[in-house]
């Protein structure tokens, strides 16, 4: 049996068939270009396969209360020419199987929570943040997707400044300076001129940023106390999350109890940005499942 995973992106859509262990059995990407032309070529891609269903992780802001007029759709996205995009309703038109419609940032929390039970690791709850040219957060509690009037928009959390950081008004479009507009790829750009992937550990704004980020750490470890905060995305690395720890710790001050730190807050286990692919099968087979 085949199962389908869309993995829709502000820049490209991976669109993936898998087996029923999740492993890719084909895989194509391109371009995001207008709804129109990306949307087709995900109809012709899957076409070409037989998949009982379809995990779709897509960008947003998205639509996911079952029960609205606008469920399935891309809502208020800036991304020009894709606000109140019929997502959802277009493929099932063509393609007519179901289809799991959940935030990119969900789809790779629910990769990575299979990750963990595959590994039988004891892990009930977890929270998955990408830091790349947006920022966003999911999280998973005993099995299911956070949020019911909508998904969680955990990027957009306003935080505390960075003493050298006043100077700076964020890049957030709707709120300037919230997580998203204080540590996104762009940021660095907007700071400094220089794209991050040119900006060495060793620069003291890596220290700014992962102020900031543990402090997203430290929200999300006493709202929602789960067993893992996985970050992916761009932004993130090893040795970027070392000093994450190292400023969640202070923060933190032993006030409440988590994991060992190094497994407490990580890198996906799914290696080069497949955590969502995996969610989405997952999810797919839940559909089926259910
Ligand atoms: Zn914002």
């Amino acid at each position: 049996m085949l199962l389908g995973s869309i993995e829709a992106g502000g820049t490209k859509f991976v669109c993936a068939v898998g087996n029923e262990d999740y492993q890719i059995k084909d895989q194509v990407q391109f371009p995001t270009t207008t709804p129109e032309e990306t949307l087709q070529k995900t109809v012709d891609y899957f076409k070409q396969f037989d998949a009982k269903a379809i995990g779709i992780a897509s960008f947003g802001p998205i639509e996911i209360r079952q029960n609205s007029p606008k469920y399935g759709y891309i809502t208020k996205t800036p991304k020009p020419g894709w606000q109140d995009t019929d997502f959802v309703g277009y493929l099932k038109k063509q393609l007519n199987v179901p289809m799991f419609f959940t935030t990119d940032v969900n789809g790779s929390a629910y990769g990575e929570y299979q990750m963990a039970l595959l590994a039988n690791e004891r892990v009930n709850s977890l929270v998955y943040y990408t830091i790349g040219t947006g920022v966003g957060g999911g999280a998973i509690i005993a099995g299911k997707l956070l949020g019911s009037a909508g998904h969680p928009e955990m990027g957009h959390v306003l935080l505390k400044r960075h003493p050298d950081d006043i100077e700076f008004p964020g890049i957030c479009p709707f709120h300037k300076d919230c997580l998203e507009g204080l540590v996104a790829g762009p940021t660095f750009d907007a700071r400094m001129n220089t794209p991050g992937k040119d900006v060495p550990l060793t620069e003291p704004v890596w220290d700014i940023l992962s102020y900031y980020v543990a402090q997203a750490a430290l929200q999300v470890t006493l709202i929602i106390r789960p067993d893992k905060i996985v970050f992916g995305g761009g932004v993130s690395s090893e040795a970027f999350l070392v000093k994450v720890r190292r400023d969640f710790a202070k923060l933190l001050n032993d006030y409440v109890e988590v994991p060992d730190f190094d497994k407490y807050i990580t890198m996906p286990e799914i290696q080069n940005n497949g955590s969502a692919t995996v969610g989405d099968f997952a999810l797919a087979d839940l559909l089926l499942r259910s």
